[in-house]
């Protein structure tokens, strides 16, 4: 089944001209539980990995306090939560791995990031690929501070060309605990839409964004909540509109090798849309459809954005919450 963003409730640019020019495309990748294959785009789905090359690992020490789970058991919660009725057992279940296991149990050395993300090209148009690559792949440590370790092996990218992976590797290595469910997608299915979006107001000249919000009145069809910076996960587009980076600026988003300033790559969000992006759920979904299918939570309810560099994508991309 398609995801399909209603038509606009008015047309930015003919109320603003100023804004003539400033859309861009982005497109919303609409998440959705799922079993997909390795030939499929997806969050949290099996990668199309060749068995001759070792699985992305992470070396950094998690020694903070983590409640540990495992892998199984993060599955294990999930289900109960989505029961309606739970059961004695379930409830001592759910008690017992909230306990979480004794962190000394973390075995030493490096450990198996998780996927993320698979985006074919073939679903993501306007993704800069590198020339001759057609999937990209996104793996991180599933432990705390993800947005903290910018350039670091906890969060990699895979840029591939999928013809050359010739022997797929069939059972992706799991790391025996998580620090974090947060962190752990559910394996959705991705529905892609492009749209158009507009910069978010702090990205625009001062004047007009004042202009802008005086003629704000209802939230879900203004400016902020119909027009700009759509929600959910996505590509390419324009910067999250809530942001800690209004201090630094561009200065924050540039590439650590060449100096270039990134674009938008790809956006990790915690809902799919809320109350003031109502109006961008998809006309196939109801009021109350889940909105939060990833079950990803990045930093407490922000977004993750990773930032590509426009000279060369493998170049590290930029990591920045907000
Ligand atoms: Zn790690
Ligand atoms: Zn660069």
């Amino acid at each position: 089944m398609p995801r399909t963003t209603p038509p606009r409730p008015f047309d930015a640019a003919s109320v603003f001209p100023e804004l003539a020019g400033m859309s861009r495309t982005t497109t919303r990748l609409r998440p959705r539980p799922g079993a997909p294959t390795v030939r499929e785009s997806s969050v949290g789905g099996p990668l199309l990995w060749p068995a001759d090359e070792p699985w992305a690992s992470c070396s950094q020490e998690h020694d903070a306090p983590f409640a540990l789970k495992t892998p199984d058991e993060v599955r294990t919660l999930r289900r109960i939560h989505a029961q309606e009725v739970w059961t004695a057992e379930d409830h001592a279940e759910v008690s017992r791995i909230n306990i979480g296991h004794d962190p000394s149990l973390l075995p030493e050395g490096p450990h198996p990031l998780i996927p993320v993300a698979q985006l074919w090209a073939r679903d993501v148009p306007g993704l800069p690929f590198p020339e001759d690559t057609d999937l990209l792949q996104v793996l991180w440590c599933p432990f705390i501070d993800i947005e903290d370790r910018r350039g670091s092996e906890a969060v990699q990218l895979r840029w591939r060309r999928a013809g050359d992976v010739a022997e797929v590797l069939d059972a992706a290595p799991e790391p025996l605990y998580v620090g974090t469910d947060e962190l752990v997608p559910v394996p959705c299915v991705l529905h892609p839409e492009q749209v158009r979006e507009y910069p978010a107001t702090h990205d625009l000249d001062p004047d007009l964004a004042a202009r802008i919000d005086s003629r704000e009145e209802d939230r879900d069809t203004g400016y902020r909540g119909a027009l700009s910076v759509a929600p959910g996960w996505k590509t390419g587009g324009w910067a999250a509109p809530f942001t800690f980076r209004d201090s630094g600026g561009p200065e924050e988003l540039r590439c650590a090798r060449c100096s270039a300033v990134g674009e938008p790559l790809l956006t990790i969000a915690h809902a799919e849309w809320d109350a003031e992006t109502d109006s961008r759920r998809p006309i196939e979904e109801a009021h109350d459809a889940s909105t939060t299918p990833t079950k990803v939570t990045v930093g407490r309810g922000y977004s993750l954005q990773f930032y590509v560099c426009p000279i060369d994508p493998r170049h590290l991309p930029v990591t920045v919450m907000q």
